[in-house]
């Protein structure tokens, strides 16, 4: 038997035209148009081919997109003060800093320079406590995008055994935050866990985050389980995720692909939080 493959792709190219619909109503209601600003730091070719897409998906969904770009060899107060400008000009409802950032730069520094209230990445300190504590705040997309799909495969994930393998402050532990307020019993894996394998076998929802080429198998798997592949691995053969996918196939009940899984979804996830910041920002309700 093969397992479902978890369309992320359709499903976000979905999120993306309400968004669009979510714009033209905010847009009738308050007469702004909302706009995100995402700031790019060097040459790093991914990062760059993020930031495109990022730009390409804003307008698209008929938001407003700035895009700043600053030498590899910025001053970390000139960045600082690009953020300031941000924080304060009120046509951008979202700030999003593309990471890595040059090793110079206090990545910390700069994250928390953002305006919580614009931190549409959700990776400000203030949103990370709000997430812990169950307060309306911006949650991470990439976690974001997969509690979505989670939910649309298996409808309520109440008291379901998760495992997230992985513990970074963008996808692991915001992930695992997700899964637990989802009443999922959680476990987080990560560099030092015994027994990857035995942890996996007896969840029935596996999240890899962890950015190594096929590690998961397909053998350690529950059968049934439902996989979410957030790893996206450059080889030799092409993009992979964290799960070996074809042995997955044959045991998971509903398997994520690399690509067209978890990463259309975070670019859709960052839209709606846009969307959302415009509309607390403006104190006009917001309609799903
Ligand atoms: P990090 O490198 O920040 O974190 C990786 C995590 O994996 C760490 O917690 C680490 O543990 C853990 N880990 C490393 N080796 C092992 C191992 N052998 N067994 C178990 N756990 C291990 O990565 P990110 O969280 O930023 O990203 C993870 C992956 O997701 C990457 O492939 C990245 O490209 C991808 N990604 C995809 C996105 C998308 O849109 N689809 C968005 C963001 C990321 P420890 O803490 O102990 O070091």
């Amino acid at each position: 038997m093969s397992a479902q493959i978890i369309d992320g792709k359709a499903f976000a190219a979905g999120l993306r035209a309400r968004v669009g619909e979510g714009v033209a109503a905010f847009h009738a209601a308050s007469g702004r148009v909302p706009g995100l600003a995402v700031v790019l730091v060097g040459e790093d070719p991914a990062s760059a081919v993020y930031v495109r897409s990022k730009g390409k998906a804003t307008r698209e969904a008929g938001m407003q997109s700035f895009e700043h770009r600053l030498p590899a060899d910025v001053d970390q107060d000139d960045l600082l003060a690009v953020i300031d400008r941000l924080n304060g000009d009120a046509e951008v409802d979202g700030i999003l800093v593309q990471l890595p950032l040059p090793p110079h730069i206090d990545e910390q520094a700069v994250i928390t320079r953002i305006d919580p209230d614009k931190d549409v990445d959700g990776f400000h300190p203030v949103n990370a406590g709000r997430l812990a504590t169950g307060l309306d705040g911006f949650v991470p997309c990439t976690p974001a995008g997969c509690v979505m799909l989670l939910k649309d495969t298996l409808g309520d994930l109440s008291g379901l055994d998760a495992v997230v393998i992985g513990r970074s402050n963008i996808v692991g532990k915001p992930m695992a935050q997700l899964l637990i307020a989802e009443s999922c019993t959680v476990t987080v894996a990560h560099s030092r866990t015994r027994d990857l394998a035995g942890v996996v076998a007896r969840a029935d929802i596996v999240i890899a985050a962890v950015g190594r080429a096929e590690m998961i198998k397909g053998e350690w798997l529950k059968p049934g389980a439902c996989v979410i592949d957030v790893g996206i691995n450059r080889t030799a053969a092409g993009l992979v995720g964290d799960v070996d996918f074809a042995g997955a196939m044959s045991v998971a009940g509903a398997v994520t692909p690399v690509p067209g899984g978890v990463g259309p979804m975070t670019i859709a996830c960052l839209l709606r939080n846009t969307l959302i910041s415009a509309h607390r920002r403006a104190g006009v309700p917001m309609i799903e």
